[in-house]
């Protein structure tokens, strides 16, 4: 079924089932330290805005594609990744006169997202069409084990 939200400026029509189909699916994950820190990490950010996710049909601890950067001054580590949707989008009214920062929706201070059509890292079994949602965000340190 097809479910259509309204985030930032994009109309993003989605069908919710069918990507919640492919989270279910096996991934191949990478299992370095900074991959399983944001399996679990990500888990802890708040209700509403973890929602913004999985109201997408996207479980948020399967991800193939994620880079690692620099922990910050408040000791979060920055993430920057996308989600794969079984969906497409339509960008609302363009302005002009567009700003670098309005290509992107900032969520909190913490997470900023996009979606695009630059599909990159998406599982061979996906069905099309397909969108991606990317993200930057950033997250605690969870595990036991300290960051490398
Ligand atoms: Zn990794």
């Amino acid at each position: 079924m097809n479910n259509i939200a309204q985030i930032g400026q994009w109309n993003v029509t989605v069908d919710i089932e069918a990507t919640q189909e492919q989270y279910k699916k096996r991934w191949d994950l990478c299992d370095c330290t900074y991959c399983m820190n944001f399996y679990e990490a990500i888990k802890t950010i708040p209700e509403n805005t973890y929602k913004l996710f999985t109201q997408l049909g996207i479980n948020p601890s399967v991800i193939n594609h994620l880079s690692h950067f620099e922990e910050n001054e408040e000791k979060l580590h920055h993430y920057i990744g996308c989600y794969p949707l079984v969906g497409s989008f339509s960008m609302l009214g363009k302005k002009s006169k567009q700003k670098e920062d309005e290509e992107f929706f900032t969520v909190n201070k913490h997470l900023s997202i996009w979606f695009t059509n630059d599909l990159e890292f998406v599982p061979g079994f996906f069905p099309r069409p397909v969108i991606q949602l990317e993200f930057e965000i950033y997250l605690p340190w969870v595990l036991d084990e300290p960051a490398e």
